[in-house]
């Protein structure tokens, strides 16, 4: 299952897990988004369906969860990428922006963590990745509250690494630095000039660069690392 499936790094994510045999749940706010998505996998010889969850909602993580693992059994993949942004400096971010990311970017991961975790555990085989930023790990103006999510899902998957391992479920951390989708379309020219000063290899990334990632994390050969954080940055946080 990928959360925020329906645009952008989510999408590419799912894309690629399904071009390795794996069959996906496509999870966004937005029917029509993780709808089309899935329809694109199945169009292509994948096997795809989609759920409209608000993943900022415990008691709809909650429900969607129940409901499918009664139709589909236990779900033995989980990344979480649902993500916003509210950005603001410090003085002027209020506490609904400030509440939103937390619950959309944070307690996301812990609500579909604590549905679907145990039942993986008891299959004895599942593979956790979460969707944090470099934001998380160096800190970023006027991002305060999205910086506090993302480095509090650091912290949180390496908790759950601990609690997991013997079970043969693994949870990273992927770290995106600035990659061009929606979320970052409407920086203006200039700060993306700025930004890309401080990126070694002197661009954003695309969704499909850091694809690779999860699916690599999610895949066999990846069976003895948990409790990682990989960044896929042009190495701008080194
Ligand atoms: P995006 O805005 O293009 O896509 C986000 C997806 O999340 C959308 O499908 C949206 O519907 C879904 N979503 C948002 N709120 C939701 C909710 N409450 N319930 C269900 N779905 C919800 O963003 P993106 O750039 O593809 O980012 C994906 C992830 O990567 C996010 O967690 C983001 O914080 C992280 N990230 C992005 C960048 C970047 O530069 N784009 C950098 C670092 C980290």
């Amino acid at each position: 299952m990928v959360t925020g499936a329906g645009r952008g790094i989510g999408k590419a994510i799912a894309e690629n897990l399904a071009a390795k045999g794996v069959k996906l749940i496509c999870v966004s706010k937005n029917p029509a988004s993780c709808g089309g998505v899935a329809d694109a996998i199945t169009a292509a010889g994948g096997n795809a369906v989609a759920r409209a969850v608000d993943v900022s909602s415990s008691s709809e993580v909650e429900a969607a969860a129940a409901e499918l693992i009664k139709e589909f059994g236990p779900i033995d993949i989980l990344v979480n990428n649902a993500g916003i942004t509210r950005d603001g400096l410090l003085a002027r971010m209020s506490d609904e922006d400030w509440d939103a990311v937390i619950q959309t970017n944070l307690s996301s991961a812990f609500y579909w963590t604590k549905a679907i975790g145990w039942p993986m555990c008891r299959s004895r085989w599942g593979r956790i990745v979460n969707i944090s930023s470099v934001s998380g790990i160096m800190g970023n103006a006027g991002q305060a509250n999205y910086s506090a999510a993302k480095a509090g899902l650091i912290g949180f998957t390496k908790t759950v690494a601990k609690e997991f391992a013997r079970r043969n479920v693994t949870a990273n951390v992927v770290a995106p630095g600035f990659i061009q989708t929606d979320m970052t379309a409407d920086l203006s020219e200039e700060v993306q000039k700025g930004v890309t000063n401080f990126i070694p290899m002197r661009r954003f990334g695309q969704s499909d660069d850091i694809a690779h990632a999860p699916s690599f994390l999610c895949s066999e050969e990846a069976s003895y690392i948990t409790g990682q954080v990989f960044t896929v940055d042009g190495g701008m946080a080194m």
